[in-house]
């Protein structure tokens, strides 16, 4: 199964040096999640050829404009194409008052319909969840409400080892059991175990998205162990006063994050606009998690 992000916009507060405000396309199964909807947005998932029309699933970690300004763009530009299909939308509470304040003084009538939750920012909750994957919060301390998201694949079924089954003729609806994990008891009274004849599925996989947050370890428990962890990195350590007069983390921070909850792989992302080259960061993290890449535009990572 498909897991993987792409990155569309890796900039904090304003876009510079060809760098666009936070927004990431996650894709797990062919079904796409589109994480923060910053300014530019749309120009970059036409620049990376992505259809929004595939986008069927919005999660807003917080209502600073660097994260949410390409939304109501984005949705015009939906209606505009003549979407009719549900867009599920999950973000703060004023973010509808918001969106529907700009289409009433615009006087558009969407062709679709957005279903809203609201999301709290108190504790960590399941607030979505399908065939493939769970979405909980992940409650960030920033100078505003904020959520991070934490991606879970769920488990797939058991394999299948077919040429096994063939050889020993199991009859075909058999089949459906044996990948549920059931043992079979027949009528002669043989019994056929599912271990012999199917294969455990891979580790569902976990990607957390930690936009906005002072490093201050109240969400660690939410995001241990996760295969991939995108943290900001907004400074280096250097401005860590900056950083926590401004509720944000410095590269440092965010490594040593990765490294005390166990994770597979950090990307960092949201960079100051005070930074031209990005090395710097990628070193100061590197040094202490050494698993670490940038979140670089239009550059899709593996889960
Ligand atoms: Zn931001
Ligand atoms: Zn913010």
């Amino acid at each position: 199964m498909k897991f993987e992000v792409t990155i569309l916009g890796s900039s904090s507060a304003t876009p510079v040096y060809n760098r666009n405000p936070t927004a990431q396309l996650l894709n797990c199964n062919e079904k796409f999640y589109l994480i923060d909807c910053g300014e530019g947005t749309q120009q970059q998932l036409i620049k990376f050829g992505i259809k929004a029309s595939k986008i069927d699933h919005v999660f807003i970690s917080h209502l600073h404009g660097d994260h949410y300004f390409g939304l109501i763009g984005l949705l015009s530009s939906m209606h505009l194409n003549g979407r009719t299909k549900p867009m599920k939308l999950f973000g703060p509470e004023p973010l509808l008052d918001i969106l529907n304040l700009q289409f009433k003084h615009s006087d558009t009538i969407l062709k679709f319909p957005i279903e809203f939750t609201a999301i709290q920012a108190e504790q960590p909750s399941l607030i979505f969840e399908n065939n493939d994957v769970t979405v909980e919060t992940i409650i960030l301390n920033h100078r505003i409400p904020c959520t991070g998201f934490k991606f879970k694949e769920k488990k797939r079924l058991r394999k299948l080892l077919v040429e096994k089954l063939e050889a020993d003729q199991v009859p075909l609806e058999y089949y459906p059991l044996l990948k549920r994990g059931v043992d079979l008891d027949l009528p002669n009274g043989s019994t056929i175990l599912n271990t012999d004849y199917t294969t455990d599925s891979a580790e569902p996989k976990t990607y957390c998205y930690c936009s906005d947050t002072i490093a201050d370890g109240s969400y660690l428990n939410s995001i241990q162990d996760c295969t991939v962890l995108y943290h900001e990195a907004t400074f280096l350590h250097d401005l860590l006063e900056r950083a926590i007069f401004t509720h944000h983390t410095t590269a440092l921070q965010a490594a040593e994050i990765a490294l005390n909850t166990g994770a597979g792989k950090l990307l960092i992302g949201h960079f100051s606009s005070r930074y031209k080259t990005l090395q710097p960061l990628l070193e100061e993290a590197a040094a202490v998690f050494p698993n670490t890449e940038l979140a670089l535009e239009g550059v899709t990572y593996l889960i």
